[in-house]
């Protein structure tokens, strides 16, 4: 068996590794394009930043150890120009010689990864416009970091965001323009309020609902022109509006690629060829919720997709069960975590669902530290499959959005998160952990005992004429309420049911959820029409503050 595969990093590299523990005697051959074999792609911002101050620690595997370790053939400064599917064979430049040359293969994987998007702006292509894939690009920003006051990053996805923190971290003055009304748009608007006023304390120029329409050179430095006409001058720009699949051997080999450029390819991760697999950025995959085409570009479908190629070769049954998105990015100390479905994406696809919104401490509040974090969970309303969960906040964003992501793997509902038994003591978490807590208020809603009202239906009018309760203290009410909200605190609310107003629904609010829960299982017994508003005043000031932003 010879299996050659194109491109050495994430996704080739698990696929390299894979097939030789399967099998000592096959021949594998890695072809690289860039100078170094698996690199640590997603640690390049934080190497750019300082945070990972010796270049060697990005080179995850050096080529030295792919080759005594995995014993694998490995052609480095290597790009492969051509397929030839009838014979079996690809064609390979040697990019320091120059010289071309051929190689032979029983089975062919392809993961050439992602190349970054360069928007048709004019003056895209100037010098000192740079975008982030490969160690190159690495060295040549960091340099550029090291002589620069000002730069303007165009895009503010991951990669945008990860750079804004770096170079902040470098001491740089950073303008990050980002074409929606909020930064990371994959996750909801509201989520995401406090990481984009995270960015601003930071000093970080945001301008959402922006674009670039221009960049010109001027005497010794870059001049950006957005399109509501500002002109920002930068030393240097970084393009990271979004990438496409480097899908251009697939193309040429006639291979079928879908409707958005991805390489098509079975839960094997074979293409339209039996004997060429794909695996990683360059790919169409499946939603794993959905069931619809997607393209995820992200390292741990890559590689896990890379180890599915390498065993379906050696006849191993495994199949890929498609990418249901679960991803984090970290900011200043915080981060922000989401998986499966946003609630946009449930709207475009008008799939049925309801949210429940949840403000909670990371550990027991009495130990001290306890940092707040924000979760929102999605879910079927009639049966409480869970849809997708989204997390903001500082420590322990990470572990809710795995369990849940987990969760969601293992087909569970809302009822199995109140009932997950998770590790607990006062410095990890809570004995009814932010996880049991979504459940429990989810769960209650499919069941009927938790009628809930959301903050965007209110302040787009679409909850009609209802009185608002604010069942918080005079001291927090004071603080800032809800414009026509009237003041019962919960510990009274019983003694004075006479002074809300009858024949009107009520919705009663708290600051994060809970006081409001109590309220209106108060209410509800007393004959009233009542509902609580999900997230409380929290939620619905960062739907205030998504709307405005
Ligand atoms: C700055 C940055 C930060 C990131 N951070 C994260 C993160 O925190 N979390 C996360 O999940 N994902 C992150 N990613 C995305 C992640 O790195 C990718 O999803 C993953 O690397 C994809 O694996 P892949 O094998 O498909 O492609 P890559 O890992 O990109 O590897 C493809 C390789 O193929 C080579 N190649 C292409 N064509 C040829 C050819 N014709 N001949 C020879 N070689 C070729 C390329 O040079 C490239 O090195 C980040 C990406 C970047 C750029």
């Amino acid at each position: 068996m010879k299996i050659v595969i194109v491109g050495g990093v994430a996704g080739g590299a698990s696929a390299a590794a894979r097939a030789r523990r399967l099998d000592e005697s096959a021949e594998i051959v890695l072809i690289e394009r860039g100078s170094d074999p698996s690199f640590a792609n997603c640690g390049m911002p934080y190497y750019i930043g300082g945070e990972i101050a010796e270049r060697g620690k990005l080179l995850v595997t050096p080529i030295a150890r792919l080759e005594a370790r995995y014993r694998l053939d490995v052609w480095a400064r290597s790009q492969v120009e051509r397929i030839d599917r009838a014979a079996k064979r690809v064609t390979v430049r040697n990019l320091v010689s120059g010289e071309l040359y051929e190689e032979t293969y029983n089975k062919l994987i392809l993961s050439p990864g992602a190349a970054p998007f360069r928007p048709p702006i004019p003056g895209a292509d100037l010098p000192g416009i740079y975008t982030l894939r490969n160690l190159d690009d690495a060295d040549r920003l960091l340099e550029a970091t090291l002589n620069s006051r000002q730069a303007v990053i165009l895009g503010g996805g991951f990669i945008g965001i990860e750079l804004a923190e770096n170079l902040v971290q470098r001491g740089l003055n950073v303008t990050l323009v980002e074409r929606n009304g909020q930064i990371l748009p994959p996750w909801d608007a509201e989520m995401i309020v406090p990481l984009q006023s995270l960015l601003k304390e930071r000093g970080v120029d945001v301008r959402l609902g922006e674009s670039a329409a221009a960049f010109q050179q001027t005497t010794g430095q870059l001049q950006v022109t957005l399109t509501s006409g500002t002109l920002i001058p930068a030393d240097f720009v970084v393009l990271a509006v979004g990438v496409r699949p480097d899908n251009s051997l697939a193309v040429a080999a006639g291979l079928a690629v879908g409707e958005r450029g991805g390489i098509q390819v079975d839960a094997t991760m074979r293409t339209s060829d039996p004997d060429i697999y794909a695996v990683g950025d360059a790919i169409e995959t499946v939603d794993a919720i959905t069931g619809q085409p997607t393209q995820i570009p992200l390292a741990g479908p890559a590689n896990r997709q890379g180890r599915i190629a390498a065993d379906h070769i050696f006849g191993r049954s495994a199949t890929y069960r498609g990418t249901q998105g679960s991803a984090i990015v970290g900011l200043f100390g915080k981060s922000a975590a989401m998986t499966g479905l946003s609630e946009k994406a449930c709207l475009r696809l008008q799939r049925p669902h309801e949210k429940v919104y949840l403000h909670a401490g990371h550990h027991a509040g009495y130990y001290p530290g306890a940092e707040q974090l924000s979760l929102k969970l999605l879910f079927n309303p009639q049966e409480g499959t869970i849809l997708g969960a989204q997390a903001v906040g500082g420590a322990g964003v990470d572990k809710r959005i795995d369990v849940i992501a987990t969760a969601m793997q293992g087909g569970l509902t809302v009822f199995d998160l109140e009932e997950a038994e998770l590790c607990y003591a006062p410095q990890f978490g809570s004995a009814k952990d932010p996880v049991n807590m979504a459940g429990f208020i989810a769960g209650g809603v499919v069941r009927g005992d938790h009628p809930l009202r959301h903050s965007d239906d209110l302040l787009t009018g679409r909850l009609g004429d209802v009185t608002l309760i604010d069942v918080r203290t005079p001291a927090e009410y004071a603080q800032g309420a809800i414009p026509g909200a009237i003041n019962l605190e919960i510990d009274q609310l019983r003694q004075r049911l006479a002074e809300i107003p009858s024949g009107k629904p009520v919705v009663a609010y708290c600051q994060v959820g809970f006081r409001g829960y109590l309220a209106t299982r108060i209410l509800l017994q007393a004959g009233f029409d009542a509902a609580n508003l999900s997230g409380g005043y929290t939620t619905y000031s960062r739907r205030v503050a998504a709307g405005s932003s």
